[in-house]
């Protein structure tokens, strides 16, 4: 099979060698139930709680505000539910370009349990307004949640989250962000950022899939929407995924180990890139808040053409990966619902392209010699 170039890390990064390493043993020498008494589950629950002390100090949390799940989706779902069901949250504050775990959770909520969703405006770059999410917080004397993502996984932009952390508690509403594209790619600070949710995802830093958590702030714990037996302290029932949790927790020790690292390689894949694209091709655009962007990520958009139409299925059979809007329901053909919200009467096509440190400037090149035979 001729090389495959992965330009799609937003959607799903490759597992490492050490993160393999590390969740080995837990498949067969210490298989234990990690409920089990004796030692054989001792030894599971003690490489758990292990886990659980090093995603907390990563986030400068407390241990038991770290909570085990199955995934970004599980831990969005969870903190969202849960404010409702058991915060008494009335309003949900979001936007339109969050991924569909939160859109469509929210949705539910709307149709199912009458909670009324307020979605902030956005500009054409993305970027929240501020002073529009204010006048939503300043409305009514209901229990309020914020739900804004950290970063967008299809465009990159990044929330100042500190300073809708600042509006949230000046209007004491409860401040949840999916921090699934930046958990392992920026440092948060628990204690310095007054956040209640955050929500991580070990695939999106070379971590196993299937596996995540979410941290919530000690006083604003809600409670278990899986109901069954104890683990979890009862706050998410069902036998844990301990290789997983291993595997997660390895790979988010490794990446903050290396983060400042890694994060220059990355952004200098990125800077590169764009350079090549905009020496090679004049009709391209960049989409999104380029001034304060993930980088690991980079979406373009071309003109919409007849050889840019089916420009994601050329670049898969020139073994290129990229994405065209969240990959998380992808194959699908529809639009992305990002770009839709954002700029909506513009017809263009629109290529996510994401980067992780195992990508090379080398790829990078053999990817514009790709775009240049599709598009030129
Ligand atoms: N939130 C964001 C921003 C994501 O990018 C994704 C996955 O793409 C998720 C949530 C869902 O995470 P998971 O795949 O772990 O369920």
């Amino acid at each position: 099979m001729s090389r495959v170039i992965y330009f799609d890390n937003a959607a799903t990064t490759p597992i490492t060698k050490d993160v393999v390493d590390a969740m080995l043993p837990y498949f067969n020498e210490y298989f234990g139930n990690p409920s089990s008494i004796y030692s054989h589950g001792r030894e599971t629950r003690a490489a758990i709680e292990t886990a659980r002390k090093t995603i907390a100090k990563l986030l400068n949390a407390h241990t038991s505000e770290i909570i085990f799940t199955s995934g970004g989706t599980e831990a969005n779902n969870m903190a969202i539910k849960g404010a409702v069901q058991y915060l008494g949250v009335q309003t949900i504050i979001s936007s339109k370009i969050e991924h569909h775990c939160v859109l469509h959770t929210l949705e539910y909520l709307e149709k199912y349990h009458q909670v009324k969703i307020e979605y902030v405006a956005l500009d054409e770059k993305g970027i929240v307004d501020l002073a529009h999410l204010e006048t939503l917080l300043q409305q009514g004397s209901e229990k309020k949640l914020v739900s804004l993502m950290h970063a967008n996984n299809e465009i990159g932009n990044l929330l100042p989250i500190n300073d809708v952390a600042i509006l949230c508690e000046k209007y004491n509403a409860y401040l949840h962000s999916d921090t699934v594209q930046t958990f392992g790619h920026i440092s948060i600070d628990t204690q310095a950022v007054a956040v209640d949710f955050l929500s991580g995802s070990a695939h999106k830093f070379h971590g196993p899939k299937g596996v995540g958590f979410l941290y919530m702030r000690k006083k604003n714990k809600v409670q278990s929407f899986i109901h069954g037996g104890g683990q979890e302290r009862g706050f998410r029932a069902g036998t844990e995924n301990v290789y997983g949790i291993v595997g997660m927790a390895k790979a988010a020790e490794i990446a903050y180990q290396n983060l400042d690292k890694d994060a220059a390689y990355i952004l200098s894949i990125k800077q590169y890139f764009i350079q090549q694209l905009q020496e090679s091709f004049d009709d391209i655009q960049i989409c999104g808040n380029m001034e304060n962007s993930l980088y690991t990520v980079l979406n373009i958009s071309f003109p919409n053409k007849e050889n840019t139409m089916m420009l994601l299925f050329n670049l898969d059979i020139k073994g290129v990966c990229a994405s065209g809007g969240s990959a998380c329901s992808s194959g699908a053909a529809t639009g992305s619902h990002v770009i839709q919200a954002i700029l909506p009467n513009v017809d263009r096509v629109n290529v996510r392209f994401s980067f992780s440190k195992l990508n090379t400037t080398e790829e990078v090149d053999v990817v514009i010699q790709s775009l240049k035979a599709i598009l030129v």
